[in-house]
C-alpha cells in the first residue's frame, strides 16, 4: 500500500518489545543464579537467545535516538514559521481526544523521531487530489526560500547583529520603532526585486481550475494558507490567499488600528536605501504615519509575542475541519499551526501531502515530495 518509506517497526512496539526482553531476562537471571551451576544446554540456548534479542532492542533504540537527534537538528536549522513562538491558539475541536492524540504525537516525536508512514507515489496522490473537492495548501518560509527571499532564521539568521525575533516584536516596536521600520522596509524592498516561483505559479494555476472566478465556491476550492508575509502569491496571480501572519505591503495604525495596503518604495523618504550594514537614527517623526490621525504606522504583520488575527485563525479552522486534502509546501508539518491542521485532516479520513526538502510528515497514510518545491509541483502538475 503505503510502500514508499514504510517503517520497520513502530515506536511502541519497539518499547515494549525492549521492556518485556528486559523483563524475561531478568527472569531467567534470577532463575539460574537460584538454580546454580552447571547450566543445562536449554537454559545455555535461551539465555543467548534473549540476551541476542535484548542486544539488538537497545542498539535499535540507541540508533532512533540519534536519528532523533539529528533529525532534530535538522528541524532546528531550518526556518521556522512565526508562531511556534506563540501560544498556540485553541484549534475548533478542542476535545480531550485530539489533545491526547498530540500530546501522544509528540511523546513518538521525541522518542523515535519521525515515522515514515508516507508514500511519494505521484499517480496515487494525483487521482486523491483530482477526487478532492476542498482542499487546502499551508505554505511556509520554504517556498519563499526558493524565490531567495531571507528568512532570517536558524543559523546566520541575523540582520545587522540582531536577532529576527529581537526586531519582530511589540516591544522592540515601542522600543526603537526606527530600527523596526528599517529592518521591515529592508525586506519589503528586498522582496520588490523577487519574483514568485515555479511553487506559487503552479499553485495560482491550480486555483483558476478549480475556482476560474474571484467567487469561491464551497462545495469545491483550493484555499491557499500561507504563513509568509512577502505576498509573493497573490503577486503569482493567487486567489483566495488567507494572509496568516499578515503582509509587509500593508499597515496598520498605532492610533486608529486602520489596515491599509502599502506598495511605496520607499515607504517614506526618510526610509529609501535600506542597507544591512548603514545603522540611522531616523526621527520618529519621519517614520511612515497615518493620514487619519497621524498616529505612527507599524508593519501589519503578526510579530512573536502577538496573537494572529481571531477571525482569520477561524476561518482557517473552519476550512481544515471539512477539507478533504491538506498541502503542506516549504513549512514543517510538526510545527504550530501545521501540527494542529494536519491531524485534524488526518483524523477525519483526509489526507495530508507534504512538500518539503526533508520529510516531517509522521501520519499514517500522508504523501510525501522531496526536494524543493519549485520543481516538485510543476512535476506533479504538468498540467496546470
Ligand atoms: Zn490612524
Amino acid at each position: 500500500m503505503f510502500g514508499a518509506g514504510q517503517p520497520k517497526r513502530s515506536g511502541p512496539m519497539q518499547l515494549i518489545f525492549l521492556f518485556s526482553s528486559a523483563v524475561i531476562t531478568l527472569i531467567l537471571f534470577i532463575y539460574l543464579i537460584t538454580h546454580g551451576v552447571p547450566w543445562t544446554n536449554f537454559e545455555v540456548i535461551l539465555l543467548s537467545i534473549v540476551t541476542i534479542v535484548m542486544i539488538g532492542s537497545i542498539v535499535g533504540f540507541i540508533f532512533g535516538a540519534i536519528r532523533t537527534y539529528c533529525w532534530r537538528t535538522s528541524i532546528s536549522t531550518n526556518p521556522t514559521p512565526m508562531t511556534q513562538y506563540l501560544n498556540p491558539p485553541p484549534i475548533g475541536s478542542s476535545e480531550a481526544e485530539f489533545q491526547n492524540e498530540l500530546a501522544y504525537n509528540h511523546l513518538l516525536q521525541n522518542l523515535m523521531g519521525p515515522k515514515r508512514n508516507y508514500s511519494s507515489d505521484v499517480a496515487k496522490f494525483r487521482k486523491i487530489f483530482d477526487q478532492s473537492q476542498r482542499v487546502v495548501a499551508l505554505t511556509g518560509a520554504g517556498i519563499s526560500a526558493e524565490s531567495g527571499v531571507p528568512t532570517f532564521r536558524g543559523d546566520g539568521g541575523l540582520w545587522r547583529q540582531h536577532q529576527a525575533t529581537d526586531l519582530a516584536n511589540p516591544e522592540a516596536f515601542e522600543r526603537d520603532p526606527s530600527l523596526v521600520w528599517q529592518f521591515y522596509e529592508y525586506r519589503r524592498q528586498l522582496v520588490a526585486t523577487k519574483s514568485p516561483n515555479n511553487a506559487h505559479l503552479t499553485l495560482a494555476k491550480l486555483q483558476k481550475k478549480v475556482h476560474p472566478t474571484e467567487l469561491v465556491r464551497q462545495e469545491k476550492y483550493l484555499y491557499i494558507v500561507t504563513q509568509n508575509v512577502d505576498e509573493l502569491h497573490s503577486r503569482a496571480g493567487s486567489r483566495a490567499v488567507i494572509e496568516l501572519h499578515g503582509s509587509m505591503f500593508k499597515t496598520r495604525c498605532t492610533g486608529c488600528k486602520k489596515v491599509k495596503e502599502n506598495y511605496n518604495n520607499p515607504i517614506t523618504p526618510a526610509l529609501a536605501n535600506i542597507t544591512e550594514i548603514d545603522e540611522k537614527k531616523i526621527p520618529r517623526d519621519q517614520l511612515p504615519h497615518c493620514e487619519l490621525c497621524n498616529q505612527l504606522l507599524r508593519p501589519h504583520v503578526v510579530w512573536f509575542n502577538e496573537s494572529l488575527n481571531p477571525r482569520d485563525f477561524e476561518f482557517v479552522v473552519e476550512l481544515i475541519n471539512e477539507c478533504d486534502l491538506l498541502l503542506v509546501i516549504g513549512t514543517s508539518s510538526l510545527v504550530h499551526p501545521a501540527n494542529m491542521f494536519a491531524p485534524n485532516v488526518a483524523r477525519r479520513g483526509g489526507t495530508v501531502a507534504e512538500f518539503n526538502l526533508e520529510p516531517t510528515t509522521k501520519l499514517k497514510k500522508s504523501f510525501f515530495f522531496p526536494g524543493p518545491c519549485g520543481e516538485s509541483l510543476p512535476k506533479i502538475f504538468p498540467d496546470a
